[in-house]
């Protein structure tokens, strides 16, 4: 399973400070709850693509020795699954949804200026998409702002709150995705469960 490692500083500082594998190390399992510190089990590497990044991060793993399954410290500037950054996502999907710039100007705003148009289109359906559930599961934290619709009340809660605290947040707690899982990714048996006064929101 991947768990976020909290971590605000550059991806520099991040690849330096995981190589110390004590430094982070979970004091019990997440997923068998175990009450025992987890074993190093060295990394794994992905790419990613950040506001001043191109290249390959290592993600510190760890071994429970009691139910000999691994979890992994995924930097929580990451998003699983998506080679881009939260921030550089962000940028794009404010341009385009909120400020209405075209798919171009949206992507020159992400610093991606010779990015495929088509990558910006999956953003936004995918966005779209899991727009009322951001909305709905963000209101756990934040007034919902009056806006015209689902899109823009999640985006507008996401640049309040912060998308990284938001991303944190929904993923830690509901196991959801700020732009929704993927069918064969989702995690199984999860239901989002949402606070009640959420609802007539
Ligand atoms: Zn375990």
């Amino acid at each position: 399973m991947q768990i976020l490692h909290p971590f605000a500083g550059s991806i520099t500082q991040y690849a330096e400070e995981i190589s110390d594998p004590d430094r982070y190390r979970p004091g019990h399992c997440p997923q068998c709850e175990a009450k025992q510190p987890l074993t190093g089990h060295g990394f794994y590497c992905r790419t990613l693509v950040d506001l001043a990044f191109d290249g390959v991060i290592r993600v510190r793993r760890y071994l429970c020795r009691i139910c000999k399954r691994t979890v992994s410290l995924l930097p929580e500037f990451a998003l699983p699954w998506l080679r881009f950054g939260i921030s550089v996502i962000a940028l794009f999907l404010v341009a385009r949804l909120l400020k209405v710039a075209t798919l171009a100007a949206a992507a020159l705003a992400a610093g991606q200026s010779a990015m495929p148009y088509q990558r910006g289109q999956f953003w936004i359906r995918r966005f779209q998409k899991q727009a009322p559930v951001l909305s709905l599961a963000l209101a756990a934290l934040a007034a919902p702002p009056a806006a015209a619709d689902f899109v823009s009340r999640a985006l507008r809660m996401l640049e309040s709150m912060g998308w990284i605290t938001a991303h944190r947040f929904l993923f830690s707690r509901l196991h959801a995705h700020l732009l929704g899982w993927p069918a064969c990714l989702a995690p199984v048996g999860r239901r989002i469960t949402l606070p009640a006064a959420c609802h007539s929101s």
